[in-house]
């Protein structure tokens, strides 16, 4: 049996005002899209999805035939020309004289200027094309925003379990095995979706610490039931403004609707008895820059809640910088993507002193630029590999030529070129950091730089950030959201009226 993959994947924050092109979805690295042989180079021996996708093929005897793979770091809303190029690939691509199936990564949370729902119209061309009996299964990130059109138009929709991101492996090779049994007609997937009307907060997403573990203990109890295939939870993205914004729940069997539906009305009832755990929990900036001042133990890292770049951000934000110079904590380490101030300390070479503009350059919602004194320690090409599973199933990292700057006081700034999310601690011991030496270190995101920081971590805090990753609703204007949906306002919930 021969089962195409392909890959489309980018998590878009509507907030940020500067949209995200075609180049982005190409490997730096590499240069271009990643494409046929190029895909099993990249992903073999890693951990992303299409790492367990490809093994599992492979152990199952069959064959995977590689197509297309675009995968943008996190940013503002998918440009048309760049949804059109790479949709019209995906679905030129894939015909049945060439495959019996089809596996595709897709993000769930990916909004074009012209498709609230892109990942929805993805699938349904790709169905359009190929027919109703091909089978198309779907994986999908934890924070995938589910809609109907999602579902309908693929066999089964498999969404990562946990965040972060630590199973994207298991998840590609439990959609190997899924596609086995649909090839062999063994299986066929009937599903039921429920999404109750309600956000989880970006700061209560973790799905190793209450409230979520609950919801995610749930899923475990419907996944070792034998009458069940494959049940999925997803957390949404709520910095994307669409319709189907917020979370939701799939559950499939083997031919067996009535279960399926049972089954999902059970796990989603639950969770939504809990709502109101899932509100904003975070510390003010003041206060949490206090706490990490006066802490005996070290280091002590916040996560800048507002300037998550895994979410879209822009990587720059100062309002920490700038309340650390405040309160004149030394020895602290965080990182700026400035591309602007890694030339000029290039140009001025390692050992130099100058004086920088720091941050607050892409845009202007992620406060003022922080002026420092300091001497340039170290430069690097911003490349290194962490095998270690991290968010995303990632293990090859780039963000371009990197400085490590250093102030009179210890504080260590280390600049990029791209935007890098922090899900690998080499991110600052590539370029010389030891981060348990250091008394406090910034992170922008919420749960992504957990598994990575958190080890060296004598305590780790999240702060409520001003930023187009605030966590605090109040801060955001949706304008395409449909229906009541908590804790904007106070709906109720019937299982089965509420799909979107
Ligand atoms: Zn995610």
């Amino acid at each position: 049996m021969k089962i195409g993959l392909t890959c489309f994947m980018h998590e878009s924050n509507n907030f940020i005002k500067k949209t995200t092109p075609l180049e982005n979805f190409k490997d730096p690295s590499f240069g271009d899209f990643l494409h046929g042989d190029h895909i099993v180079d990249h992903f073999r021996g890693g951990n992303h999805e299409l790492s367990g996708c490809i093994d599992e093929i492979e152990k199952q005897g069959n064959t995977f035939i590689p197509k297309f793979c675009g995968i943008a770091t996190p940013s503002g809303t998918v440009e048309k020309y760049a949804f059109d190029y790479i949709v019209n690939r995906i679905v030129d691509e894939i015909n049945k004289d060439e495959m019996d199936g089809l596996i595709i990564n897709l993000h769930g949370a990916t909004v074009s200027e012209e498709y609230l729902d892109v990942d929805g119209e993805v699938l349904f061309r790709l169905r359009n094309k190929m027919g109703s009996k091909f089978p198309i299964i779907c994986t999908l990130d934890k924070h995938a925003n589910i809609s109907t059109k999602m579902f309908e138009n693929a066999d089964i929709l498999v969404v990562f379990r946990t965040c972060p991101h630590l199973d994207t492996y298991d998840r590609g090779v439990e959609a190997a095995k899924l596609m086995k049994q649909m090839l062999n007609n063994e299986l066929r997937p009937t599903g039921t979706f429920i999404a109750p009307p309600m956000m989880i907060n970006m700061t209560k997403q973790n799905t190793f610490e209450e409230p979520v573990s609950k919801i995610i203990e749930d899923m475990e109890f419907l996944s070792n039931d034998s009458s069940v295939v494959s049940a999925s939870f997803a957390l949404g993205f709520q910095f994307a403004d669409v319709p189907e914004l917020g979370a939701s729940f799939i559950v499939y069997t083997n031919d067996n609707s009535v279960l399926s539906r049972e089954k999902c009305e059970w796990v989603s009832s639950r969770a939504w008895k809990n709502r109101e755990k899932y509100n904003l929990d975070a510390y003010e900036v003041e206060e949490a820059v206090k706490i990490a001042r006066e802490s005996r133990e070290s280091p002590v890292v916040l996560n800048d809640v507002g300037d998550n770049t895994g979410g879209g951000s822009s990587a720059d934000s100062t309002f920490l910088l700038h309340e650390i110079v405040r309160q004149n904590v030394e020895n602290y380490c965080t990182v700026f993507f400035d591309p602007e101030s890694v030339s000029m300390c290039v140009d001025s070479g390692i050992g130099s002193t100058l004086k920088l503009r720091i941050g607050g350059k892409v845009d202007a919602q992620h406060g003022s630029p922080v002026e420092l004194e300091g001497k340039v320690i170290n430069i690097t090409d911003g490349t290194w590999e962490d095998s270690q599973i991290r968010h995303g199933g990632y293990t090859k990292y780039n963000q371009g030529p990197t400085v490590l700057f250093e102030t009179q006081n210890k504080g260590s700034i280390i600049l990029t070129s791209l935007r890098q999310p922090p899900q690998s601690i080499g991110q600052i011991t590539h370029i010389g950091i030891d981060p348990s030496k250091k008394k406090l270190i910034t992170t922008r995101g919420v749960i992504l730089p957990r598994p990575a920081y958190d080890p060296f971590a004598a305590k780790t805090m999240l702060v409520n950030t001003k930023g187009t990753t605030t966590a605090d609703l109040k801060n955001l204007s949706f304008k395409n959201i449909k229906r009541d949906l908590y804790p904007l306002q106070n709906p109720s919930f019937q299982p089965g009226l509420n799909e979107v």
